[in-house]
């Protein structure tokens, strides 16, 4: 580890990747894309901000630029409850969401109604928040299950940020038209207000790059524990996970990053992004301005040139 310019930098062979994606991105910090404004908290979010690590599947941890700094991890926390659901009610989670890609954006209405409330993927919001109503059903206090969940995922504890939580409720029109929609067609089983206090708390994890990448160490380990060999999923269960990113995880940029970056990714408003190397890594890029499709325009830039520049692909 070398100090420069305040920040620690990472001189193993990975640390040297990630400090050359980071060196290739940074210069276009504040150059195109906008922050989320839909509350407060993510609007005041400085733009010009940029973070990169990864795990591998044997441990070795690198990071560059903001790599430990937190962020509002949004909508990346529907892979870990996607998870969750999957560990709880194995096939019958599928019973009340598809697989399909959308081509629509994350928080769209339009399907839902042709498509009687069910779905498309649990990676729209209208998919997360029926994944949320099964949380309900399955766990008695599903927030701390969440919590428990990642925070034995990092080997550190990770909180909900409430100002966050408290905004997403105040503003979540189009995610309370959602979870009623679906409620209407008889396809959530709990209380709206209760299955939309779950969801709003999951969009609003803090994480870093750093335990992110760790975080998701289980969809580059066939579904074992990142630290130990317990088994989170089974192998066929992690790889439906990646399958669903890859396909779902952009929303209707999906076919644009399988393309340009060819691997499972999951997006957030915040601005991260967390990817996957099956058999070989983990990794979480952030900076929080963003493209028109809701995926951080940096972010997607900088996973570009990681493939680019390592040749990892799932193709
Ligand atoms: N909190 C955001 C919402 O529900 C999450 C969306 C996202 O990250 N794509 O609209």
């Amino acid at each position: 580890m070398d100090i420069r310019e305040g920040k620690r930098q990472d001189l193993t062979p990975w640390g040297e990747v990630l400090s050359e994606v980071e060196a290739e991105v940074r210069p276009r910090l504040g150059e195109a894309g906008a922050v989320a404004t839909y509350i407060p908290a993510l609007a005041r979010v400085p733009a010009r901000q940029f973070g990169i690590a990864l795990a591998t599947c044997d441990g070795v941890e690198a990071g560059a630029g903001d790599a430990d700094l937190p962020f509002s991890i949004q909508s990346i926390s529907k892979v870990f409850t996607l998870a969750l659901a999957m560990r709880a009610l194995g096939s019958r989670l599928w019973e009340r969401i598809g697989r399909e890609p959308s081509g629509n954006p994350f928080n769209s209405l339009v399907q839902l109604e042709t498509e009687k409330g069910v779905p498309r993927n649990p990676f729209i919001n209208a998919g997360a928040i029926a994944v949320a109503d099964r949380l309900v059903s399955a766990f008695a206090d599903p927030k701390a299950e969440i919590l428990a969940l990642m925070s034995g995922l990092c080997g550190e504890p990770i909180a909900f940020d409430e100002e966050v939580a408290r905004s997403e409720a105040d503003t979540g029109y189009r995610n309370v038209a959602l979870a009623n929609f679906m409620k209407g067609f008889g396809k959530l089983d709990n209380d709206v207000a209760t299955v939309l206090d779950v969801y709003f708390h999951q969009c609003a994890l803090r994480m870093s790059c750093r335990q992110l990448a760790r975080a998701a160490g289980f969809l580059c380990r066939d579904g074992r524990h990142p630290r130990g060999q317990d088994a989170l999923l089974s192998e066929r269960q992690a790889r439906r996970i990646n399958a669903l990113m890859l396909t779902c995880g952009t929303y209707d940029a999906a076919g644009e990053f399988a393309f340009s970056i060819g691997l499972p990714c999951k997006s957030g408003v915040g601005g991260g992004i967390i990817a996957v190397v099956p058999d070989r890594l983990s990794l979480c890029v952030w900076s929080p301005a963003l493209d028109a499709t809701g995926n951080s325009l940096l972010g997607r830039a900088a996973l570009e040139a990681f493939a680019a520049k390592t040749g990892l692909s799932v193709f």
